[in-house]
């Protein structure tokens, strides 16, 4: 599947449409989510072209990796998540329900959030 550079995020990143940011280095953004799912609702995404973890995983360099690492960490931190606990999470493809086809990783907290997701079978 071919990147489409005109998906929503890819626009962000454009500075074509605004965003919340919390956070920015060479290689990633975090912002808040439009739609906030829990009283943190953040989205860590890498500024490269990449469509799913296992896309940026083979393809992304050492630098990009650990810069979307590091921002992951430091988003929980300065939102104030680390102590108390958080969740992060990516939807990667069809299976995985993933609207905005930008790797992007959720980071969720500020309250209890459940047990992982709900249980599914094939
Ligand atoms: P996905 O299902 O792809 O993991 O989630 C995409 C996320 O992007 C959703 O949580 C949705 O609320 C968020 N989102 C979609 N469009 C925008 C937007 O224009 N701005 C921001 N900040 N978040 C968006």
């Amino acid at each position: 599947m071919a990147y489409d550079p005109n998906n929503i995020f890819a626009r962000i990143l454009r500075g074509e449409i605004p965003c919340k940011k919390i956070a920015e280095d060479e290689h990633t953004l975090a912002f808040h989510d439009i739609n906030p799912m829990a009283p943190v609702h953040a989205l860590v995404i890498p500024k490269g072209a990449y469509i799913s973890f296992d896309d940026f995983s083979d393809n992304a360099s050492e630098a990009e990796i650990a810069a979307l690492i590091r921002m992951v960490g430091k988003v929980a931190r300065d939102l104030g998540c680390a102590e108390a606990g958080y969740r992060i999470l990516s939807n990667i493809g069809q299976n995985g329900h993933q609207e905005v086809p930008h790797l992007h990783i959720h980071v969720f907290g500020g309250a209890s959030l459940g047990r992982m997701i709900n249980k599914v079978t094939a």
